[in-house]
Order: structure tokens, then C-alpha cells, then sequence
């Protein structure tokens, strides 16, 4: 796995600032050609100008370091590097071919208007600093990396190194650059420094090149203050104690600082490597992986408890294809919707599916992932996966006993009522019966009884009368309860139901999709009367695609609020759906085409819809299956 080790901001800050002042010198001095002021061209009179190109060069890589620091647009960095490598590649071509290209003098012909005695050609040891440092910040990415530092930290200790040098050649007299040359050089590759110093994605405790680059800069500023000595008419081997005197003094707190540095690094490598193992105990005993996903590049990381959970320990790389084959087929296309809609829109998601291992056992993935856009504004995802394979499973041993102890009680409920039922009517019935069957006994007789028959009849009708009250009473028993008028947030509650039909659906092999609007209204109502109808529609939707084989088995629940301010709910299914004429007769009671239906779920849902003032739809889909609608007036 990768990781950040802390980005310290201050060599951000150096690295700007150091860019910035490069920029700075550069700009001063071009303008000083402009305007003809050799103050600022050459410092002293009498010592040498810095040329125009040299100038342009920094103020281009000023511009460029400062971006590189910033994190600034990569086509400033790319420009700018490239016009200086391009130049200084030439530059040093003319010297080692005594040509002239004309480069020289591409700003103007810069000895006429200072009224300078030699034309303007930059130092060879300028140009090859220049060209080096150009290289090697065109080669820089935005975010430094382990091989970019190395090459911007060798290079700048070079640069520094010369500029360091060719500031003490002054005191000798040896004109390695023109004296602001050397001071913006030691600028420049200051700068280079401090943002190889800003190491990322190295888990190396110190920065390799460092020691090679105090070697090499303690190299060169020696070499160039005992030449600058040299020059200046000392005797070389006379210099040798006071030139080891100084090495030591200046190599001590270098050492110094790199052996603390070291160390530093080492205790921080060792903390990052000790929370590291604390995180990956916690992945395996919460058994939840970590991932980021880079959706242009495709490119996946994984933490290793992710590879425990999908059982992938020895692929290496892991793409989408390698997961997808993993997924259950019947989640597969579920997966894509939501894995493309997430490369399209750049949202948030939150997904579950199985996936099946290679000994064919089932796992229930649960996954969240949030959109994290990385440093150059790619989409970027980072989120948790989690292995909920043992909860889902008690769940669903829950639901299925749930759903059992559901049947169980219907039955009972149907049983006791019809006992009731036949208890209280058997009893007018047979009166009804004996009174009839007197009365026709009455009615055969010779003579016949007229008024006994009257009379049996009469306590015929009252038995009817008894009968139909019974039954009156008992509707009025299961019609008339008025429901309970709660706030029902109608999102909330359909939520709670999918929760609980999870288990159900996903044995159906039903993939459920919602679209819940925003900042929905409550209703008044009774939760509980409405979430009966809202599993009753979706088992229903359930039960129409149970035949279906040759498409996905899909449900979108989805609420919206209507024109007429009516807070509506819909349950749109694949399934069989049924004719158009036959629309209202799915809810008349007792109307069932199953084989063990019982044709009352949806005349009970219509009540329970009209006894909340709202209205229960149905309606055939343009293609398969059908949808099942109920509006309901939202609570003022
Ligand atoms: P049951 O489910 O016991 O048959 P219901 O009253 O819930 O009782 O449904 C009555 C009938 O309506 C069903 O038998 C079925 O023919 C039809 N029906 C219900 N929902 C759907 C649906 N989503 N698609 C097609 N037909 C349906």
C-alpha cells in the first residue's frame, strides 16, 4: 500500500520563496537592460554583467519552481523548463562548436545600449546549472515523488554547489558566473532542494540522495574557494590545513544534521509502521478493508484485509474485471449500474452484494465509498468494505422465521374469524332453515296452516335479520376502526420496510432501486396500516416476477411529490402485469390468480388507502410488469 508521510510546509514555502526571488533577480535585471541601468546588470562596475538569456532563464525557472511548489498548473512548469532547456542546450552546442547561432542575441544586441565591450554569450558552467535545474523541474511531477526528489535533490545540490562556488571564486578573483548569477543559482537550487525535501510516497526514512548531495556540494565548494585562493596567488599545498580546517568545520554539523535527520526519519518510519499494524489488526477483527479506486486510470488499491475478504492474497494487480468475476451473477448488473453511475456523476454510494469465493460460498459485501478527488482534480474514490456475511445471515434466518410466524398467524387470524363467522350465523341460519322447512311442511298440509306459515316465516325474516346484522357488525368491526393520525414521514418508513424485505427479495432474486425525492411532506396517518400496504405492494411486485427468466428481476420504489401537493409512492415492477381492463379488478376482494393467493391484500391495502383520505392505482407498464401507485394529501 502506499502512504503520505507528513508534507512539511515549510519547504513548501521555501521552495516558493526561493522561486520567487529567482523571478525577482531575473525581472530586475532584464529591466536594467531595458532601461540601460548597469547598476542593476552588473552589480559593481567592474565586475561582469549577467546576460540577458541568463536573465530570461531565471526568470522562467522562478516562475517554473514556484508553480512545481505550489502545485500550479504543469504546463507553466512544462513551458517555462522547456524555452530554458532549449536555450542552454544551445548555448552549450555553440560553446563546444564555436558556432553562433544568434541565440545570443535573441533579447537585442545587449553590448550596444550598455555599452558593454563583449557580446553577450552566458557562462558555460551558467548554462550547464541552467540547463541541468531546467531538466530536472520539466521532469518534476505536481506531487514529488520518490525518483523526482532524487533528481531534483542530486541536481540542486549541484546548482547550489556552483553558485556557492562561484560567489567565493569572487574572493579569489575567479569568475566562474557574474556575481548575481552565482547568488541567483544558490537560489535556484536552494529552492530545488527544499522541494525534493518534500517527499511523498517514499516511505524511506531520510532522503537518499542526501548524503550524496552534501558530498557532492561540500566537493564543489571546496574545489571552487581553493581555486578562488589559488587564483588569488596563495601557494595550493600552504591552504591545505586551513582548507581541511574548513572542510571539517562545514562537514561536522552537516553530519550532524543527517545523522539527526536519520534518525528522525527512522523513530517516524517506525510509528507510521507501528499504527499501520494497529490498522490492519483493526481491518481483520472489525473484518473491514479500505480502498481507493482512480476511476480515470482505472486503478485500484486495496488494503490487504480487502484481499483476505475477496480471497484474491496472491493477484497482483487487482483491476475491476478481476473483482467483477467474484460477483454473484444475479448482483452483476445491479454492481454496473451502480459502478457506472458512480464513473459518470462523481457521487457518494453505498452498496451491498454477494460475491461468490472459490469453493462456491456466498459473502455479503457491504461497501461505502465517498468521492476524494485527487491532487490534479481527478475522480478519485476512497471507501470501506466490509464483510457482513455472518449478520446477513442471522438476518435472514430471522426473516424467514418472521415471515413463517407471519403465515402462522394470518391463518390463525383467517381461522378464528371464520369460526366466529360460521358461530354466529350458523345459529340464524338453522333457524332459518327449521322455519322454512316448517313453513313448507305448513303450506303441504291439507288444509293447509296459512297462519302457522305466516308465523314461521315471520321468525324466518328475524333470523335473516340476525344473520345480516352479524355480518354488518363484523365489517363494521374491520371497516369502521378509524386509524391513528401520526406525522408519517413516508421516505422513512418505506426504508424501514425495504429493510425488512431485504432477505425476502434478494431470495427472490429481486434487485430493489429507489428514487426518493427530497424534502418530502409527512402525511397524517397511521405508520404502520401504511407500511402493511407498502410490503403488500412489494411482494406483490416480488411475486409478478417470480416466472420471470429472461430479464433482470428489478423493483424502483420511488416517491415524488405530485402536482396536486399529494405525497405519492410507487412500486414499479418487471413482471407479468396484468391486462388494462383488468385494473380494478385486482382489488376487489377474494380476486386472486394464485395458485395459493387468498385475493385480499390489495382490496385491504384500497381501505387502509381510502381510510387516509388518499387513492390506491394500478397501472400496466408501456413494456413488462406494472406499476402500483398510492397518493396520499400531505399533512398541512
Ligand atoms: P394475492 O396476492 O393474494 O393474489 P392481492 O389482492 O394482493 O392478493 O392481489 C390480487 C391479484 O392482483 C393478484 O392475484 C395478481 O393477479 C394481481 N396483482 C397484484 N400485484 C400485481 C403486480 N405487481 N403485477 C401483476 N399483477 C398483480
Amino acid at each position: 500500500m502506499t502512504q503520505s508521510v507528513g508534507e512539511t510546509s515549510w519547504s513548501t514555502r521555501l521552495a516558493a520563496g526561493s522561486g520567487v526571488l529567482v523571478f525577482v533577480l531575473g525581472l530586475s535585471v532584464l529591466v536594467g537592460w531595458v532601461s540601460g541601468s548597469r547598476a542593476l546588470i552588473q552589480v559593481l562596475p567592474d565586475l561582469p554583467p549577467m546576460t540577458r538569456n541568463t536573465a530570461a532563464c531565471f526568470v522562467l525557472l522562478g516562475m517554473a519552481l514556484s508553480a512545481l511548489a505550489l502545485r500550479g498548473p504543469r504546463r507553466v512548469v512544462i513551458w517555462c523548463a522547456g524555452v530554458v532547456s532549449a536555450l542552454t542546450a544551445l548555448t552549450i552546442i555553440q560553446r563546444f562548436l564555436q558556432l553562433d547561432t544568434g541565440i545570443d542575441e535573441i533579447l537585442g544586441p545587449s553590448y550596444i545600449n550598455v555599452g558593454l565591450v563583449f557580446r553577450g554569450r552566458m557562462a558555460p558552467g551558467t548554462a550547464v546549472c541552467l540547463a541541468t535545474a531546467s531538466i530536472a523541474l520539466a521532469l518534476s511531477p505536481t506531487r514529488v515523488s520518490s525518483r523526482a526528489a532524487m533528481l531534483l535533490g542530486l541536481n540542486g545540490s549541484i546548482v547550489t554547489a556552483f553558485g556557492v562556488a562561484a560567489i567565493v571564486g569572487f574572493l579569489g578573483g575567479a569568475n566562474l558566473a557574474a556575481l548575481h548569477t552565482a547568488i541567483g543559482l544558490t537560489l535556484l537550487g536552494f529552492g530545488m532542494l527544499s522541494l525534493a525535501w518534500r517527499v511523498d510516497a517514499d516511505p524511506a526514512p531520510t532522503p537518499r540522495w542526501l548524503p550524496l548531495s552534501v558530498v557532492v556540494a561540500v566537493v564543489a565548494a571546496t574545489l571552487g574557494l581553493w581555486r578562488a585562493l589559488f587564483l588569488g596567488g596563495y601557494e595550493p599545498f600552504a591552504l591545505l590545513p586551513s582548507a581541511v580546517l574548513l572542510v571539517g568545520c562545514v562537514l561536522a554539523p552537516i553530519f550532524a544534521l543527517t545523522v539527526y535527520l536519520a534518525q528522525r526519519g527512522h523513530a517516524q518510519a517506525e510509528a507510521l509502521r507501528r499504527s499501520e499494524a494497529f490498522l490492519a489488526h483493526a481491518q481483520n477483527v472489525s473484518r473491514t478493508g479500505s480502498f481507493a479506486w482512480r476511476v480515470a486510470s482505472g486503478e485500484i488499491t486495496l488494503s490487504d484485509e480487502v484481499y483476505r475478504i475477496f480471497q484474491l492474497e496472491n493477484v497482483r494487480p487487482v483491476t475491476l474485471a478481476t473483482i467483477n468475476e467474484r460477483v454473484h451473477p444475479d448482483d452483476i448488473p445491479a454492481l454496473y449500474e451502480v459502478i457506472g453511475r458512480a464513473q459518470r456523476e462523481g457521487h457518494d454510494f453505498e452498496y451491498e452484494h454477494r460475491m461468490v469465493m472459490p469453493d462456491r460460498s456466498i459473502k455479503y459485501l457491504h461497501m461505502v465509498a465517498q468521492v476524494a478527488r485527487n491532487h490534479d482534480g481527478r475522480l478519485e474514490y476512497i471507501g470501506a468494505i466490509q464483510d457482513v456475511t455472518a449478520r446477513r445471515v442471522s438476518e435472514e434466518a430471522l426473516a424467514q422465521a418472521r415471515a413463517e410466524l407471519t403465515r402462522v398467524a394470518r391463518a390463525t387470524t383467517l381461522g378464528a374469524l371464520t369460526a366466529s363467522i360460521a358461530h354466529e350465523v350458523s345459529q340464524p341460519l338453522s333457524g332459518i332453515l327449521t322455519n322454512a322447512n316448517t313453513c313448507l311442511r305448513m303450506l303441504i298440509a291439507d288444509p293447509p296452516n296459512i297462519e302457522g306459515a305466516r308465523e314461521t316465516v315471520r321468525r324466518a325474516i328475524r333470523d335473516g335479520d340476525r344473520a345480516t346484522d352479524v355480518i354488518v357488525r363484523l365489517r363494521a368491526m374491520f371497516r369502521k376502526e378509524e386509524p391513528t393520525k401520526d406525522s408519517v414521514d413516508i421516505n422513512d418508513s418505506v426504508k424501514e420496510v425495504l429493510a425488512l424485505s431485504r432477505g425476502e427479495l434478494r431470495r427472490s432474486g429481486v434487485a430493489v432501486r429507489t428514487e426518493f425525492a427530497m424534502g418530502l411532506p409527512a402525511v397524517a396517518g397511521d405508520r404502520v396500516q401504511l407500511q402493511q400496504v407498502m410490503l403488500n405492494l412489494l411482494l406483490n411486485a416480488s411475486e409478478a416476477m417470480s416466472e420471470v427468466h429472461d430479464r433482470p428481476r428489478q423493483v424502483l420504489v420511488a416517491t415524488t411529490l405530485a402536482d396536486d401537493g399529494h405525497v405519492r409512492l410507487s412500486v414499479q415492477d418487471s413482471g407479468v402485469g396484468f391486462l388494462p381492463e383488468a385494473a380494478e379488478r385486482l382489488f376487489e376482494a377474494f380476486y386472486t390468480t394464485k395458485e395459493s393467493g387468498m385475493g385480499v391484500g390489495l382490496s385491504v391495502s384500497r381501505s387502509i388507502i381510502d381510510r387516509h383520505g388518499g387513492r390506491l392505482w394500478a397501472m400496466p407498464n408501456a413494456v413488462y410488469g406494472a406499476t402500483f401507485s398510492f397518493s396520499l394529501p400531505a399533512l398541512a
